[in-house]
């Protein structure tokens, strides 16, 4: 499907501080620091990242379900953050939905499969109860689940079934915007192709955006049409999906990558990233991932690099890269 020009979502210095209790007291816990991306009409934007590094954080503030500290999200050119920002959230809300990672979890254990897909029309209440059944059969034709489920429950279904009751309940009010977080990452390896073909299918029948939350790199490949890769709460690199994978240019990146098994006998797969991701109760001064860097400089130690353009609709957060701008 064609992007259009405009980003349906602006995130501009998002900044996310969680305040975490231990047997010392309270310290604030900097999930995300003055993040901006945008996401295009009609795109998939894969946000990448190791476990920790803020993807999950980005996700739910974008569709409200936890505010920021900082910062400010624009969502169909209606801003949520700001002071009216409950007000804008409400008209917008019905055109964003959220995919949880878990679909047992995300479906009432005692709940007909029916009703759970058809709860959001019942709380939105447009449609009488015969149009709602018609709607929900719809639904789960659409999403490829066997005709006459409805009055099953959960627990009958496999892995895979129960995902699609979830993407059928989040498409029930027709929404433009879906944050997928980690939806296939609980599945087996085949249930994960179909989970993936089916968002991808669906995305050219209705013309959804997604942002595609994954720590599988070869799952975004996939279904992504550019990558933002998130490590410890700050973007270090965002690009075109085929450049990033081509020419990676963060060294955490290109780290991440060379950790992605391959499909040739010849290739020997790089060790995991040494070193562990930093804890954001006290993260590490300078550039956030100097004591992981094979590159590291003294002035990574002390200065932050910032996230800057490094090539047609490529930006990245490395000094090495500012020195050869
Ligand atoms: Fe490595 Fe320095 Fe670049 Fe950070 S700024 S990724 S430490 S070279």
């Amino acid at each position: 499907m064609p992007m259009a020009d405009a980003p349906i979502v602006e995130a501009r210095g998002l900044t996310k501080t969680f305040m975490v209790g231990h047997a010392g007291g309270v310290s604030p816990l900097h999930a995300l620091d003055d993040v901006d991306f945008d996401v295009m009409a009609g795109e998939t934007l894969g946000l990448v990242g190791e476990s920790g590094s803020g993807k999950s954080t980005a996700g739910r503030i974008l569709v409200g379900l936890i505010p920021a500290t900082a910062g400010s999200v624009s969502l169909f050119g209606h801003c949520i953050t700001g002071r009216d920002g409950s007000a804008a959230l409400r008209a917008v809300r019905s055109r964003l939905q959220f995919v949880f990672q878990d679909p047992f979890a995300a479906l009432n254990p005692r709940m007909r499969v029916g009703r759970s897909v058809a709860e959001p029309l019942e709380i939105a209440g447009k449609l009488s109860r015969r149009d709602r059944n018609d709607r929900v059969a719809e639904l789960f034709e659409l999403v490829g689940l066997p005709k006459g489920s409805t009055d099953r429950y959960p627990h009958e279904f496999s892995g895979g079934q129960r995902q699609r009751i979830v993407i059928a309940r989040s498409l029930a009010l027709n929404p433009d915007f879906i944050v997928c977080d980690e939806p296939v990452s609980a599945l087996d390896v085949s249930m994960q192709a179909q989970i993936v073909n089916l968002l991808m299918d669906l995305q050219q029948r209705l013309g959804l955006t997604y942002l595609f939350i994954a720590h599988d790199l070869a799952v975004v490949r996939i279904i992504s049409t550019r990558v933002a890769v998130l490590y410890a709460g700050s973007i270090v690199e965002t690009a075109p999906k085929h450049d990033i994978y081509a020419r990676p240019q963060h060294p955490y990146t290109k780290a991440l990558l060379d950790a992605v098994p391959r499909p040739d006998p010849a290739f020997v797969r790089a060790r995991a990233i040494s070193g562990e991701v930093p804890s954001l109760l006290d993260p590490p001064p300078g550039c956030r991932f100097h004591p992981r860097c094979p590159l590291v400089m003294d002035r990574c130690r002390a200065e932050a690099p910032k996230l800057l353009s490094s090539g047609k609709d490529r930006q990245v957060a490395c000094h090495l890269f500012e020195a050869a701008r």
